[in-house]
Order: structure tokens, then sequence, then C-alpha cells
């Protein structure tokens, strides 16, 4: 039997010399194909529907390998029994548990998890494991309306939230480097400004196209609720960048230097919560947008040290003496 085209490397969990087993293949072909948190129980009553020979102690023998092989989460929601969700390219996420009817809904937050690091950091805490699960009852117990149907894995979500953080982040560096061109008065700094601009308009539509593929997964993708979490997300950063051009007396340097402020926030960003995630598409968007604002990054710290070096050769002559730096015209 192959192995599962949503598990491909598999084969490679396998330990070395391990007879290749049927039996597990079932088992872990019926898991994968579950979304959600099964309990041993449910997955044994799934695997009697498909093989009623294969034996309880294998199916929780064969649990207990896919969590050792990383395959498969424990998670205790207080029901005196575990649960097992997937955890190969699923993140690791936190849960709102319904306590009237056991439906559990996964999201996350690097928000929590940053207050958890530095709780952890202020007692010299090495944490290596935080759960965070909120109990109560859920929207469709609560009211009686039929319970969202499940479909969009949280691995789609996650893709779909971290695109539109990096969207949201694109946008609104378009909008700071368009301002900046225009407030620029070294040709050669705005011709710099005009250039991301235009980088920055071409990103977006990349993402934008790549937006619409992930919708095409799943139709109802744009309308699921959010997965992802971040308060202070890193356009927040560009926002307050375009702001401050607006200020008096802002000049070409000064303009390089917010957008130095803002590119290296934005790339620490991505790349401090990119490293933090389990290895999925919402990882890699995030990685790749670090990688493209360090190459920004860059290319204004260049640019701002060359522009240094041009006035410092070619100070400004004026018929009046110069003021002193400091003073604000
Ligand atoms: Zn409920
Ligand atoms: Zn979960």
């Amino acid at each position: 039997m192959a192995t599962t085209p949503t598990l491909p490397d598999l084969d490679r969990l396998r330990p070395a010399g391990t007879k290749r087993s049927s039996k597990r293949d079932l088992i872990v072909n019926v898991f994968l194909r579950q979304e959600g948190h099964l309990s041993a129980d449910d997955l044994v009553d799934l695997i009697k529907r498909e093989d009623h020979r294969i034996s309880r102690a294998t199916v929780y023998r064969t649990l207990q390998w896919m969590v050792d092989a990383g395959v498969a989460r424990k998670v205790d929601f207080g029901e005196g029994r575990f649960r097992f969700e997937h955890s190969y390219r699923h993140p690791r996420h936190f849960h709102l548990i319904c306590k009237s009817c056991n439906r559990s809904y996964e999201f996350l937050s690097s928000d929590i998890e940053s207050l958890v690091e530095e709780v952890a950091a202020a007692r010299a805490f090495t944490a290596r494991q935080s759960v965070v699960q909120i109990y109560g009852t859920c929207e469709a117990c609560r009211t009686g309306k039929p319970p969202a149907e499940e479909g969009a894995t949280s691995e789609l979500l996650f893709a779909r939230d971290a695109m539109r953080i990096a969207i949201a982040t694109e946008r609104s560096g378009l909008e700071f480097y368009a301002r900046a061109a225009r407030i620029a008065k070294d040709p050669r700094g705005r011709n710099v400004f005009q250039r991301m601009a235009e980088e920055e308009k071409h990103h977006l539509s990349t993402l934008e196209n790549r937006y619409a593929k992930l919708l095409e997964q799943d139709p109802q993708l744009e309308s699921r609720p959010t997965f992802l979490f971040f308060k202070g997300a890193a356009n927040g950063l560009f926002a307050r960048g375009a702001d401050d051009l607006r200020r008096k007396g802002v000049d070409d340097l000064e303009a390089y230097r917010i957008g130095i402020r803002c590119e290296r926030g934005s790339h620490r960003f991505f790349k401090r919560y990119g490293e933090r995630f389990e290895d999925s598409e919402g990882k890699q968007i995030f990685l790749e947008f670090a990688e493209e604002e360090r190459e920004h990054l860059e290319m204004l710290i260049r640019e701002y040290r060359a522009l240094l070096r041009r006035q410092d050769r070619h100070p400004r002559r004026t018929s009046r003496p110069v003021p002193r730096p400091a003073a604000s015209r």
C-alpha cells in the first residue's frame, strides 16, 4: 500500500528496520482523513468500520507511534481522556472548548505567546510548552444556530491569515514609498522610493494572485473565522511611518531613516513569528516575506549612506549662512 499523499515522508518517519505494516498504514490513513480532535475510542470505532479484525490494542499502539513520530499530538480538554489531532504541517495552536457539545475551535495568537515568554523570562523560567484552553459555550449551543460546518483545515486558515497580514503590510509599504517619493528632493532618492513603490506593487499583485489560488481550495474560505490573531502586526509599522513622513521638515535623510526603521521592524516581525511556526504554508509565507523585507532594508541603508557621502562632497551652497543642523526650518 502506498503512503498517504498528505504525508509524503511517512516512510522516512518510520523507524529504520521496521517492517511495513498495512494495518498501521490503514490506521494512519484513517486518522489523517479526520479533522479535529479524536479520542482513541473514536478512532477505534472508525477503524472497526474499515476492518473489524484490527484490535483496540493495535489502534492504541499506533496512536502512540504517531505521537512519537510527530504525526499526531495529544491534547487534554479536561474530560478525563486524551484526544488526538494532526501535528504534521499543523501549526501548534490554542483551543476554545464548548462544555455543552465538546466541540473545539482552534486559534493562534502570537500576542499570547509573547506574553507567556515575557512572564517566563521574568522568572528565568525555561518554558517548554504552553497550553491555552478557553472553556465555555459555543454559539451553536447558546443560540441554537446550526454550527458552522467544518471543512477548512487549520493549515488552510493559517495560510489565509498569514497571507492577509503580508498583503496588509505590502499595501501600507506601498503607501509609505509613494509618499516618500512625493516629498523627496534629491532626484536619486525620489528614484529609489519610486522603485520601491513599484516593487511593493509587484509583490502585492503576486501575493494577491496567490491568495486567489488559495481561495480556490475552499469557496467559503474568506468567511471562515480568524485563526491567526496579531495585534501588533507589521502593517502598523508602515502606517506609522507614512504618518511620520507628514511631519514638517522631513528631508530625504529623515525619510530614509523612517523607511529603515519600518523595514527593520517588518523584517524582524515576519522572521520572528515565521521561525516559531510549525512547517506549513503560513510559515513559508512569513519567512519569504521576511527575506524580502531584509533586501529592502539593505537597499535603503546603502542608499542612505550614498546620500550622506554625496552631501558631504557637495555641501549645499547658499548665499546665507547654513543654519545649524539641529535647527528646524
Ligand atoms: Zn457547543
Ligand atoms: Zn487542536
